[in-house]
């Protein structure tokens, strides 16, 4: 059996280290926005070459709370990709916002900056790449877009951790970074964690006091915030594996290489592109093909897992279809039915990536 992903590894590699942080969490009873947030917080700012950090619920509360604190409101428009998860487009939503859907490149599956600016009205304050499946999006256009039309640029960098353009890790580019410590990402915890980086002082400060209730100081409270906070037992643990995170990420990059390298023989078989503007960190291992449904089932016969993801591009999901029913955005609309994700994980062996191709060869080649 080979899994989409396997979260004991990285558990079992750093079980002796986290027991003693974790028991001492236990005995102090501090459990919410502690040492351990606060050190979290430090380690992954500097690592990232941010100013500040700030730890969060989850990922979708760190865009959430990343557009509150940019000003985004009641009846503001932010420009996204409909080729993403669903929590991209929920927290503009949230925030009383339109999503303003824009296709994406066919060979990236990032946002495509040739369409956004024909996208951008009088009602647009805000642009959303997301780094998706750990590629970086084309930010150099995106954030010239941005400057020469005074919108703000919020990152979704929930699968991008450690990605990075020109040495520049994603995060840093526009107003703010926001990332998801959900257990399968590539930084993740052991349970639902986010975090918010930013370069503005300004915007730390109101994204501290939105994430706790609008306090500065206890009891209070200046404006409407929310409950969004990381807790100690999750940093403990992100703290251990931020240690890691440059070896896992290059375990992804290694496997997702040796998946293209075999791949790239094969008919009808679209190995993901990497546009050489970044590093990539494989999130995700996503193809193209005609032939999704047939090699899903050859995997799944052979007990391996694959996934698809997405299978709808936002802008056709029953929660928007009425509202958008005359958009069409081919490119997401195209990709959504022919992509395949396969097993990735920075402990993926060698073996376990010939196998599975070998398995989608017979059925392609058959
Ligand atoms: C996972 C994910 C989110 C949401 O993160 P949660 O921590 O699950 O709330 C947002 N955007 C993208 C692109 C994601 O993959």
């Amino acid at each position: 059996m080979i899994p989409m992903v396997d979260l004991r590894i990285q558990y079992r590699q750093i079980k002796a280290e986290i027991e003693q942080d974790l028991h001492q969490v236990l005995e102090s009873a501090h459990f919410i926005l502690g040492p351990n947030v606060h050190a979290f917080e430090e380690e992954a700012a500097s690592y990232l070459g941010a100013r500040y950090a700030i730890g969060c619920a989850s990922g979708t509360d760190a865009l959430q709370l990343a557009l509150a604190a940019a000003g985004i409101g009641e009846g503001d428009e932010v420009i996204t990709t409909p080729f993403t998860f669903i929590a991209t487009a929920e927290a503009i939503c949230y925030l009383g916002a339109k999503p303003v859907f824009v296709d994406i490149d066919p060979h990236t599956f990032n946002l495509d900056p040739g369409l956004v600016e024909t996208a951008i009205t009088e009602r647009t304050r805000a642009i959303l790449p997301v780094h998706l499946f750990g590629q970086p999006a084309d930010m150099g256009p995106l954030l010239e877009l941005a400057r020469r039309h005074h919108l703000r640029v919020i990152e979704d960098c929930a699968q991008s951790f450690g990605a990075s353009i020109g040495g520049r890790f994603t995060g840093t580019f526009g107003d703010a970074g926001c990332f998801s410590f959900f257990p399968s990402k590539n930084l993740g915890c052991f349970g639902d964690g986010g975090m918010i980086t930013t370069n503005s002082e300004e915007l730390a400060a109101r994204l501290k006091m939105l994430r706790n209730h609008g306090s500065r100081e206890r009891y209070h409270h200046s404006i409407i915030g929310y409950n969004s906070r990381l807790d100690e037992i999750q940093a403990v643990i992100l703290r251990a594996k931020l240690k890691r995170i440059t070896a896992y990420n290059e375990g992804r990059r290694a496997a997702a290489h040796t998946y293209s390298r075999r791949l790239a023989e094969l008919p009808g078989i679209t190995p993901p592109h990497e546009d050489g503007r970044g590093i990539h960190v494989y999130h995700q291992y996503t193809l193209l093909t005609n032939r999704r449904g047939g090699i899903m089932q050859a995997l799944s016969d052979a007990g391996i897992s694959s996934a698809i993801y997405y299978p709808i591009p936002l802008h056709r999901q029953e929660v928007f279809a009425q509202r958008y029913r005359n958009l069409s955005l081919p490119v997401s609309e195209s990709v959504a039915e022919r992509c395949l994700s396969l097993p990735i994980y920075p402990e993926l062996e060698s073996e376990q990536i010939h196998t599975i191709v070998d398995v989608i060869k017979a059925h392609v080649t058959a």
